[in-house]
């Protein structure tokens, strides 16, 4: 249901009701509206610089060519320019912050079930799926603002969040109203060697690859009723990933949106070095195969391919004798059943499409008006 890493916070937060339940916070009106993309101050300096300059590029960004009707749909774009993509992130993510245990939780109020929309409607309540980790499992990013939103839906309160270690100008109870409060918790293995394209991080192509994180990120912040969050899905039998919550059922989740993201980018990017563009194109892919909108081998068909490829190794070496004691006739069977082998492998090798899925991505808001506004 919520990210690992908040799981501390929440148990602070089910002591705090246990000792004081249903207790109230003064309502204040939050007067964080302009939606700044405001970094922690708890970062290391270095970290604090690079997220910075990372939006500065942003805003650099040469304009996406070739955009399609379903590059469009996967992103709810229109254009794909860089005052666009720049507006889209500052919806989707508001707050920076560093891994923390720190995080002090409290309910902004008691708020009566009819203000929740889609209550019927849930994601799944399992872990891990606002969560982004690299291919060894590594956490890199966590949306938990819309893991806290979901929290409070699920307890029928709104939670407070107490971000001032992070922003010492917030409101000490920042209400969380909908999904787009847009908290994301950014681990140091995002700044990693692992996760660098150059060794010192701040290439063009490096500050594109902590973009998409963010546009990954920036995604879980929409969805409504059971869309809400555009949560990960298991990975299927014969995925690199499998039984890793790693991959998207929809074609316009996180995965597909920072593939997209990447995609544009690199064709865009003239200040990146072409060997940086491969480096690139390799995250692009990484992202790009975890939408499942492709048929994906199951272990029933790579065992069937292994038989194919053990018959395959027998007729070859059969071929060779065959050539060498120059019988034609036998030369001739043997490439012929070589070819009705190499085509049942093709055949069953052959990606298929699969229908392509759009979840509702129109965020969901609180419809609570006395005293504060919706997000
Ligand atoms: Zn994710």
């Amino acid at each position: 249901m919520i990210p690992p890493n908040c799981h501390k916070a929440l148990i602070l937060l089910v002591v705090f009701v246990l000792l004081s339940p249903f207790k109230s916070v003064i309502a204040v009106g939050m007067h964080m509206n302009s939606r700044d993309l405001n970094v922690s101050v708890q970062f290391l300096p270095y970290q604090e610089s690079l997220l910075k300059t990372d939006f500065d590029f942003l805003k650099t960004l040469g304009s996406w060519e070739g955009l399609t009707d379903l590059d469009r749909k996967t992103m709810d774009i229109k254009v794909g320019n860089a005052a666009e993509l720049d507006y889209w992130l500052r919806k989707r993510v508001q707050f920076l912050i560093p891994m923390s245990l720190n995080l002090e939780l409290g309910f902004y109020g008691e708020v009566p079930l009819r203000y929740y929309p889609n209550m019927a409607e849930l994601p799944p309540n399992v872990e891990n799926i606002f969560t982004m980790a690299d291919e060894q499992s590594n956490t890199l990013m966590s949306n938990i603002g819309v893991g806290f939103y979901l929290f409070g839906k699920r307890q029928r309160q709104i939670i407070s969040v107490n971000l001032r270690t992070h922003f010492p100008k917030i409101e000490p109870q920042l209400p969380v109203l909908g999904p787009r409060i847009g908290i994301i918790q950014v681990h140091k293995n995002s700044f990693s060697h692992r996760n660098r394209i150059s060794v010192s991080g701040r290439e063009p192509a490096d500050r594109l690859l902590r973009l998409s994180f963010l546009f990954h990120e920036g995604r879980h912040s929409d969805g409504n009723g059971s869309s809400l969050g555009f949560y990960h899905s298991v990975c299927p039998p014969g995925h690199d990933y499998t039984g890793r919550m790693a991959c998207d059922i929809s074609s316009n989740g996180a995965y597909a949106v920072a593939a997209l993201f990447l995609k544009k980018s690199i064709e865009v990017c003239h200040s990146c070095t072409e060997g940086h563009k491969e480096s690139l194109k390799l995250s692009y892919l990484d992202s790009r195969l975890r939408v499942l909108d492709k048929s994906i081998l199951t272990p029933e068909e790579i065992e069937r391919i292994n038989r194919y490829e053990n018959d395959m190794n027998i007729y070859a070496r059969q071929l060779f004798a065959a050539i060498a004691q120059k019988d034609d006739i036998r030369r001739k069977y043997l490439m012929d059943k070589l070819q009705e082998v190499n085509a049942k492998i093709h055949k069953i090798k052959k990606p298929q499409n699969i229908p392509k899925t759009y979840w509702k991505s129109e965020p969901e808001t609180i419809e609570y008006t006395n005293g504060f506004e919706s997000i």
